[in-house]
């Protein structure tokens, strides 16, 4: 098995690449499906969310899809601190636009549901949730993510585009926190 250390943390593989790779091609058809001829606007969440808008984009082709992005930050260390930060900032019109919030994970769910309240009052046409992951143990608001890639337990997780403290983003599988 092929650990990895950060911060004194040892992490130990837990969704592999291939494995990734393949679910993203399948939200790709489901979204693909499901908004033909809305050419939908996709915006990924900066910044774990960027290896996985770069492939999902990709993997629905032919939709006539547009891409764009917003940076928050809302975790400190391996804790969320409640508070979300807005770095970077929307530039686009929304309005009446069919809009696909990529982001890597939903964990509580306070980072998702302030941004969509947010985009509300911009006036989209329908606002959709694209996460690569999911924590349905974690989630204290009321949201529903449209399209999950993995539903995984309240864990701390890291690679592919999630970090520790910015670090371990490069990682090619996702890898989870090693209990002893
Ligand atoms: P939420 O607001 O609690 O849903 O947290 C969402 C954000 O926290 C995500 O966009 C991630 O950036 C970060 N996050 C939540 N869980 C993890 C994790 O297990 N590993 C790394 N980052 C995480
Ligand atoms: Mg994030």
């Amino acid at each position: 098995m092929k650990y990895v250390e950060y911060e004194g943390m040892t992490f130990e593989p837990y969704i592999f690449r291939d494995t990734i790779d393949a679910r993203i091609k399948e939200l790709g058809k489901e979204i693909t499906r499901d908004c033909a001829g809305k050419s939908p606007l996709f915006i990924c969440v900066l910044n774990g969310a960027f290896p996985f808008a770069s492939d999902l984009f990709r993997a629905c082709e032919g939709i006539n899809a547009e891409i764009t992005f917003i940076r928050l930050k809302s975790y400190e260390g391996t804790g969320t601190t409640g508070t979300v930060k807005e770095v970077m900032a929307l530039q686009e019109d929304i309005k009446g636009r069919t809009v696909i919030i990529v982001e890597d994970i939903v964990d509580t769910g306070h980072t998702i549901k302030q941004l969509i309240d947010r985009l509300v009052v911009k006036e989209p046409a329908e606002i959709k949730v694209a996460t690569l992951l999911f924590k349905p143990e974690a989630l204290v608001e009321d949201v529903n993510p449209d399209y999950v890639g993995f539903s995984i337990p309240k864990k701390f997780i890291i690679g592919f585009g999630l970090d520790l403290n910015e670090k371990a983003r490069d990682l090619n599988d996702i890898y989870i926190l090693k209990e002893n």
